[in-house]
């Protein structure tokens, strides 16, 4: 960096780092973002993983947080070449009897079509839907008084939960249920632990208000336009850039890390307060994933047809199921009938494969750093729902947990939410501080996802560092 000197240094450019370098840039504040890898994006990326002209989301592919975020909301990405692609529903869930669970974007819809339980859910779902973007607005804040404590009461009282009691008290049949269960595998913790209803009734919820859309083109599209968005506002990005020393860095006011409390400690080893950095030595990473994606010769044969018009598809079949294989991962074990969660964004966003072919996204959970090959177990899960499935792969591209994170270092073991979300990391993450953006050292910030409100593609945690930096000034 030929000794410049800058405002503001970020560590990282995924969609934390470049929103925090966005918000500071904004303010006029001279910016420069380093990324480790040759492309920007982070968990936020589109890749050519199988075939030539087969456009795979290497990360993330579906974004209900991405839409609701009210960051990335008030950035101009339609301008920038983001056109979300809203799939006919946003989820299905099938089960084994040929029943399907639909999440529509009506709440009205999705209560019809669960029979008997659509009262019990319209009860649960309603009044959060009814309290709507200000619901939104205080889940994706840093954890604080209420602005709306109503709302945020109510939400709390049913969220502070576990998923498995809350779907077995409130429905009667597996299909509503089914429904829950996977919406709350989401949190990657047991089905039996709190807060994983909170976790499943907000994905629900942002269904409903925001669908669970796709960018045309792929998520690299949201990463690709808020770099855009940062030049413009006369940012500087430098990708192929690893940070492994403080010492490497320009000088700056303020050093923000869109990395994990451990690859933090590590890089400012000597900045920090020993206690301080033991506590993040300490943080605890979650579970993390055994991630496939498919070329395909035709869509997937689904035995229910309403899975076509999802552009997500839970496989794992009942609550039970469901439960017992996400506990089974949480005892470090491998399920042989795992939850997957499948994305076919090629049915609704056509730019992603060539003519009459499709690109499938798939990942189930597994221990993390697990180094089992789970490829028979999900493309198991995929036959029993669609018998035929394989016949029709034409390649095939695998990310065990250690590919996962040589994609990007910040999913430690494969974990993609940077640290397990269970009630106490969710609170104090990643330490117990009122500003948990801020470290004692002076300058020295942390933006991922690592921070509340925690993993998904909202901006929101770079968005709050940003402005925890601007309240203390240049
Ligand atoms: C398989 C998978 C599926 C997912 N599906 C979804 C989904 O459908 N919807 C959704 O909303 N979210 C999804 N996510 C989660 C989402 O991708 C992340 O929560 C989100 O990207 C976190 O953003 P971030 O900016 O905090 O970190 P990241 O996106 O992880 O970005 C961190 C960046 O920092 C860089 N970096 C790390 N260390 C250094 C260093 N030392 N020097 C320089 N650069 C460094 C990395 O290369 C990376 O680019 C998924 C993630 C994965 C892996």
């Amino acid at each position: 960096m030929g000794g410049r000197r800058f405002d503001a240094v970020v560590v990282g450019g995924g969609p934390n780092g470049l929103a925090a370098a966005i918000e500071l840039a904004g303010a006029e504040w001279s910016v420069l973002l380093l990324e480790a890898e040759e492309t920007i994006g982070g968990g936020c990326r589109t890749a050519e993983l199988t075939l030539p002209e087969f456009r795979h989301d290497v990360c993330s592919a579906f974004h209900p947080l991405g839409v609701a975020s009210p960051f990335l909301r008030s950035l101009p990405l339609a301008d920038l070449g983001v056109e979300w692609v809203h799939p006919g529903v946003p989820l299905a869930h099938p089960l084994d009897d040929g029943r399907v669970a639909v999440l529509h974007r009506s709440l009205e819809e999705t209560a019809a079509a669960l029979g008997e339980d659509g009262k019990a859910y319209r009860k649960l779902l309603g009044p959060a839907v009814s309290a709507g973007d200000d619901l939104v607005r205080e889940l994706l804040g840093p954890l604080r008084i209420p602005r709306h404590p109503v709302a945020m009461a109510r939400f709390g009282l049913t969220g502070l939960r576990s998923m498995a009691a809350l779907a077995r008290g409130r429905f009667e049949d597996q299909p509503a249920r089914a429904l829950l269960a996977g919406l709350g595998a989401h949190s990657f913790l047991p089905l039996e632990q709190v807060p994983t209803a909170a976790f499943g009734l907000a994905l629900g919820l942002l269904g409903h208000l925001a669908g669970w859309p796709v960018p045309k083109g792929g998520s690299q599209r949201i990463a690709d336009a808020m770099a855009a968005h940062l030049r413009g506002l006369g940012g500087e990005i430098q990708t192929g850039m690893r940070v492994r020393s403080f010492a490497e860095l320009p000088s700056a006011k303020a050093y923000l890390f869109d990395v994990t409390p451990r690859q933090l400690a590590r890089i400012a080893w000597d900045r920090l307060p020993s206690g301080y950095r033991s506590r993040l030595e300490r943080y605890r990473y979650g579970p993390g994933v055994f991630k496939m994606d498919w070329a395909l010769d035709g869509p997937i044969p689904w035995k229910a047809e309403a899975c076509l018009a999802a552009g997500t598809v839970h496989l794992g079949g009942t609550l039970d199921e469901i439960a017992a294989g996400e506990a089974a991962v949480w005892r470090g074990e491998h399920p042989d009938r795992p939850f997957v969660l499948v994305g076919q964004q090629s049915l609704f966003d056509p730019t992603r494969a060539p003519e009459g072919k499709h690109t499938v996204w798939g990942y189930c959970h597994v221990p993390n750093g697990s180094t089992v090959d789970m490829t028979g177990q999900i493309e198991g899960q995929l036959e029993r729902f669609a018998p035929g499935f394989r016949d029709l792969v034409l390649a095939r591209s695998l990310m065990p947990p250690a590919e996962v994170e040589r994609h990007n270092e910040n999913c430690v073991g494969g974990d993609i939410n940077g640290g397990v979300q269970d009630l106490r990391q969710l609170f104090a993450r990643p330490t117990a501080r009122w500003s948990p953006y801020t470290t004692p050292a002076d300058g020295i910030y942390l933006c991922s996802s690592s921070t509340p409100p925690g993993g998904g593609v909202h901006g929101m945690c770079g968005y709050h560092a940003a402005r925890a930096v601007l309240r203390r000034g240049r």
